[in-house]
């Protein structure tokens, strides 16, 4: 008999919630491929015919960053090609399958900044091989994601400009109304598939302009009326 204890698991991932003491519990981490036609382009697919698909980032993968601090955020083994992905981050506050587009903005919490960090290499790899996207996508640490911003805020449209830097240099720079598939029309057609839950989380996609970080870069990722999210590479 082996007297290992019965392992006690951490505590969900938790979120802020701007204003309030309250955290966000996170359920998930729903993402969504090649959301914006320019950054489709830069990865070699033609974005108009291409239908939605999504992939997952692990609930342990979402990394919590907390508002006005630079945190520090620990570069994976495994890649020599770590990729930022700026992109807005819905969170939802109420679940549900088959949510018509009319209905879905109801479903949703708020707002946030995140970045999908991708081991770009291994997710070439794995395109190339057929194979699962997990080991490119859902590294440790890979889903930074800021405070929290309740819909309906005021500041916040889904018009507003994204943007990433690295050490004050803009990579990233777009709209979100760029985004080929809508927030209603993203949670729409994953309830289709999914039960969606409260405190799962969807990755809206990126703009143009990924590229690699290294370590003691400094990155800002922001999206207009929402809490900035600043994060050094260590
Ligand atoms: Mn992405």
């Amino acid at each position: 008999m082996s007297s290992m204890p019965v392992p006690v698991l951490e505590p969900r991932v938790s979120l802020a919630i701007m204003g309030e003491m309250e955290r966000f519990p996170v359920r998930r981490g729903f993402c969504i491929g090649r959301n914006y036609a320019a950054h489709a382009r830069e990865m070699g697919f033609d974005p108009d015919r291409e239908p939605p698909f999504f992939f997952l980032k692990m609930a342990e993968a979402i990394f919590p960053v907390e508002a006005g601090v630079e945190t520090p955020l620990p570069y994976p083994p495994g890649t020599s090609d770590y990729h930022h992905e700026v992109e807005l981050v819905v969170a939802l506050g109420k679940g549900g399958r088959n949510i018509p587009e009319d209905k879905a903005m109801e479903h949703v919490f708020g707002y946030a900044v995140g970045l999908d960090m991708t081991r770009r290499d291994l997710q070439g790899e794995a395109k190339k091989l057929g194979r699962p996207w997990e080991i490119g996508k859902s590294a440790d640490a890979s889903g930074p994601v800021g405070p929290i911003t309740r819909a309906g805020a005021t500041g916040f449209s889904l018009k507003g400009r994204i943007a990433l830097s690295i050490d004050g240099a803009t990579k990233q720079d777009a709209t979100l109304a760029a985004m080929i598939w809508s927030i209603p029309e993203q949670i729409a057609i994953l309830s289709q598939f999914f039960e969606l839950k409260a405190g799962d989380l969807i990755f809206t996609g990126t703009p143009e302009g990924v590229s690699a970080v290294t370590r003691g870069q400094v990155m800002l990722g922001a999206v207009e009326g929402l809490e900035s999210i600043r994060l050094k590479v260590v």
